[in-house]
């Protein structure tokens, strides 16, 4: 029934958004597409390469030889692989969020991702989760969600996650980061975070993940 569906999740930096995409994905038998981690992996590979991301033709050059890919593992882990290499776990610090968020203001940048996604896209079937996905790459989405949450919330989570993931964080640097790059993704021109006209809106500030979860499933099902 849902095979065909594009369902899209946006919203702000911690609100839990790749979590119920992933589970809703796999409740509803569709494919997840992380539209994070692919600005996460261009931010990687200038970092590496030690690209001027102010310069049109270097960040041109770099997307050139830059091929994006997702992959499966053994235990259905979703894999980010950039040229074949996997760097999932490479693109989560503190470092790359804040310049995938630099580069996401790039128009050459989203230009060449959002094709990429709406090829994804094509044939349906995906949960597709970003900051842009039901006002711009999937406008004609049938199931568009926007997720909110208190900052405070937001940066106790994060904070929860690095110390899970035994990083060292501190609310307080969480909060700010976060709040920083919220205000640049919102404040950008090339397709600024904002939900969509007809987005369903969850605040998940008092909802664990489950429920955020059940939210989604019975407004697809018309529950
Ligand atoms: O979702 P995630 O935190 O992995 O995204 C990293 C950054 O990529 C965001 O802060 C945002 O600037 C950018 N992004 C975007 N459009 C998307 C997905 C992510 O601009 N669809």
């Amino acid at each position: 029934m849902f095979e065909k569906a594009i369902i899209t999740i946006d919203g702000p930096s911690g609100v839990g958004k790749s979590t119920a995409a992933k589970s809703v994905a796999e409740k509803l038998g569709l494919s997840y597409l992380d539209t994070g981690a692919m600005y996460r992996a261009i931010a990687l590979q200038a970092k590496r390469e030690g690209v001027n991301i102010d310069l049109a033709n270097e960040l041109e050059s770099l997307l050139d030889r830059t091929e994006i890919t997702f992959r499966r593992d053994q235990n259905h882990v979703l894999l980010v692989l950039v040229n074949n290499e996997d760097i999932t776990d490479k693109i989560r610090s503190p470092e790359i969020s804040r310049l995938s968020s630099d580069i996401a203001t790039k128009g050459i940048v989203r230009t060449r991702l959002i094709e990429i996604q709406r090829n994804i896209g094509q044939q349906g079937g995906i949960v597709a989760e970003g900051r842009d996905m039901g006002t711009y790459v999937f406008p004609d989405a049938k199931y568009k969600f926007y997720l909110d949450a208190d900052l405070e919330m937001r940066a106790q989570r994060r904070c929860n996650q690095l110390h899970e993931s035994g990083s060292d964080a501190n609310m307080d640097d969480i909060g700010k980061q976060i709040a920083a790059r919220d205000k640049q993704d919102m404040e950008r021109s090339e397709s600024p975070l904002h939900p969509a006209r007809n987005a369903v809106i969850i605040n998940t500030t008092h909802l664990n993940a489950d429920e955020v979860v059940l939210k989604i499933i019975k407004e697809v099902q018309g529950l």
